[in-house]
């Protein structure tokens, strides 16, 4: 019995470590395989640890190198280099030659960043002693950007060129291509047209070159009531102008009965023409009433109407059609309103008075009352410009603007050049022509500056080979010579609601047309990078940051 029993453990015992060591092999054979994918789960960790290390160290090291260069470029702009004093003669002898620029805004001041100022005794005249960056403009009376954050004093970027430049705060009044002189005015007399004849100074300066970028003045089309009525959005004035109304019409109204026709007058704020100024101001009053001064004045967003008209059937016309389709659709959405195919006859003091194109053809007359008006129907020659045409025959029938050959040099002129939007060309009277410009000019005075310098030696000397060879350097430099060629990089604009559009030239083929608020984020972006210093750039940023953390405030001012 016992034996039996012990058999029968035995058995038990011998089939126990059979199925045991059956486990133990199985679990051998599947070790390696539970080892591998630990293994592989480790070496994925440890790859992905890596990644992220050399992410996390990418990214440090790019932020230590942006803040160096940030710092870097800020010191350099802020400690400008030692400028070389204007001359009366050349490195070889000749005479230096004067070279005088009309204007502060994106042409002569992309063209004075650009020149080498020691090849010319340069004078920059100009009312405005600063360079206004235009594109922000718009956000300015929301107060998103502040003013003082898009501004560049001319004497600050006259500074970083070699040499020294002569700025007058003053107005050409006149330009005598014969006699080679400008008369001037000086500012105040602008600023303050009531001041004593004796305050008044006027004088002439003479040139031997003369550039002419003095922009270009708001077109009212001769509509009545436009100039005693309405704000332009052109200056930094203008914006704070605008600013004002703005809020003064939104206090006033509070102590008007709600619902009242005059307290919906007030709070009326209509924009003229759906070009991209109109379109981008009146997008920054909606986001400003809808995101910030409904904080301060409970329900205003129903209250305030943000009108925009347009004589033609749509908004933003240089757009892709889809684009224009999504503004619109935009504008519609955050209750922008839209009134196209709507063309202002006239305005008084408290309407706007236009002819409505129906669908079936039909005109009908409307009237419109509002309390602010923005007029921004587009660009008209300067009186400066109106003038000066008549002296020149081959300008004779410039009516929209200088007429200029491939380089820029006025027809029916030797010496004077004209950019941007005082010039009328093929290409649209934008900041990014007249950049490009500047920039051309600046190169092609470069150009003279070495011809005539090759040609006072060619005539101071009698040598022969000499002649020839530096003939042969002239005529090098001459052909070098090209004419401007324009580089569409595209278009830009703001819709509201942190939304953008953008019609972008991609290489020499491609377009990319794309709006949202990824777009917005493009948008932002290449608009600080199209910001002429490192410090306007900075506080662009900065203000947005500002404006992100504390919302807009609504003081008038
Ligand atoms: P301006 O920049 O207008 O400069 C003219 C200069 O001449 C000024 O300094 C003025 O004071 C001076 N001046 C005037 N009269 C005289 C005189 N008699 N004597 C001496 N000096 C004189 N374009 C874009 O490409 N992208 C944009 O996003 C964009 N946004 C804009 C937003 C707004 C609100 C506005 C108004 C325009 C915008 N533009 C934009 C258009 C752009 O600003 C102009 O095309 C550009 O400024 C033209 O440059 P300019 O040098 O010819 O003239
Ligand atoms: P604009 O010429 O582009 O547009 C003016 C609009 O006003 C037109 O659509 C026109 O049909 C309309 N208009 C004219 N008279 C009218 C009337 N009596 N009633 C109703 N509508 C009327 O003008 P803008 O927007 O001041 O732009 C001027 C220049 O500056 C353009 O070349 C533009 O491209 C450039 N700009 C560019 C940007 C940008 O790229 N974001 C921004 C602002 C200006």
């Amino acid at each position: 019995m016992l034996r039996r029993s012990i058999n029968v453990q035995t058995k038990r015992f011998l089939s126990t470590s059979l199925v045991l060591r059956q486990e133990i092999k199985k679990s051998v054979v599947e070790t390696p395989v539970k080892t591998s994918t630990v293994a592989s789960t480790e070496t994925k960790k440890t790859s992905w640890r890596k990644y992220g290390k050399f992410l996390w160290r990418a990214t440090y090291g790019s932020a230590i190198l942006g803040a160096g260069y940030l710092g870097y470029s800020i010191y350099t702009e802020m400690n400008p280099k030692p400028q070389s004093p204007q001359t009366a003669t050349t490195e070889v002898g000749a005479k230096k030659k004067t070279l005088v620029i009309l204007g502060t805004g994106w042409g002569s001041v992309s063209m004075l960043k650009s020149l080498d100022t020691s090849l010319y005794n340069v004078v920059v005249i100009s009312p405005r002693n600063y360079f206004l960056f235009t594109p922000l403009l718009p956000s300015v009376p929301t107060g998103v950007i502040d003013l003082k954050s898009i501004v560049d004093p001319i004497r600050a970027i006259a500074k970083l060129t070699p040499a020294e430049v002569q700025y007058l705060e003053a107005e050409a009044t006149d330009i005598d291509p014969v006699a080679k002189k400008i008369s001037i005015k000086h500012v105040s007399q602008t600023v303050n047209p009531g001041m004593s004849s004796k305050e008044n100074i006027v004088s002439e300066i003479d040139y031997d070159y003369l550039v002419i970028g003095v922009g270009a003045q708001p077109n009212t089309f001769g509509t009545p009531g436009v100039y005693e009525n309405a704000s332009f959005l052109k200056e930094l004035s203008d914006a704070i102008e605008v600013r004002t109304k703005l809020m003064h019409n939104i206090e006033l109204a509070q102590l008007l009965p709600k619902g009242s026709d005059e307290r919906k007058r007030l709070l009326t704020f209509t924009v003229i023409g759906g070009g991209p100024t109109g379109v981008e101001l009146a997008a920054e009053v909606k986001d400003y009433v809808d995101q910030d001064l409904q904080k301060w004045f409970p329900g205003i967003q129903d209250e305030v109407t943000v009108r925009l008209i347009e004589a033609l059937p749509n908004i933003l016309n240089m757009f892709n059609k889809k684009l224009i389709a999504y503004s619109e659709f935009v504008f519609k959405r955050i209750n922008i309103d839209l009134k196209v195919n709507t063309m202002v006859k006239k305005v008084d003091e408290s309407n706007v008075y236009a002819v409505e194109k129906l669908p079936n053809g039909e005109q009908k007359e409307i009237t419109l009352p509002y309390g602010v008006l923005v007029w921004a129907t587009g660009n008209g020659p300067t009186n400066l410009i109106k003038g000066f045409t008549s002296k020149i025959e081959a300008q004779k029938n410039a009516r929209r603007g200088l007429l200029t050959d491939g380089t820029l040099k006025l027809e029916g002129s030797d010496d004077i050049y004209a950019l941007g939007d005082c010039t009328f060309t093929k290409n649209a009277p934008t900041a990014q022509v007249a950049h490009q410009q500047g920039i051309y000019l600046a190169s092609l005075f470069k150009n003279l500056a070495k011809i005539e310098n090759l040609e006072y030696q060619i005539a101071s000397t009698e040598d022969s080979t000499v002649v020839d060879t530096l003939q042969r350097r002239v005529n090098k430099q001459k052909q070098g010579i090209q004419d401007f060629k324009y580089k569409h990089m595209g278009a830009l604009a703001y819709i509201g609601s942190e939304r953008a559009v953008a019609d972008l030239v991609w290489g020499d083929w491609q377009n990319i047309s794309t709006g949202g608020s990824l777009t917005f984020l493009f948008w932002r972006s290449a608009y600080v990078a199209m910001c002429l210093s490192v410090r306007n750039k900075v506080l662009v940023v900065l203000d947005w940051a500002k404006v992100g953390i504390f919302g807009r405030d609504c003081s008038k001012e």
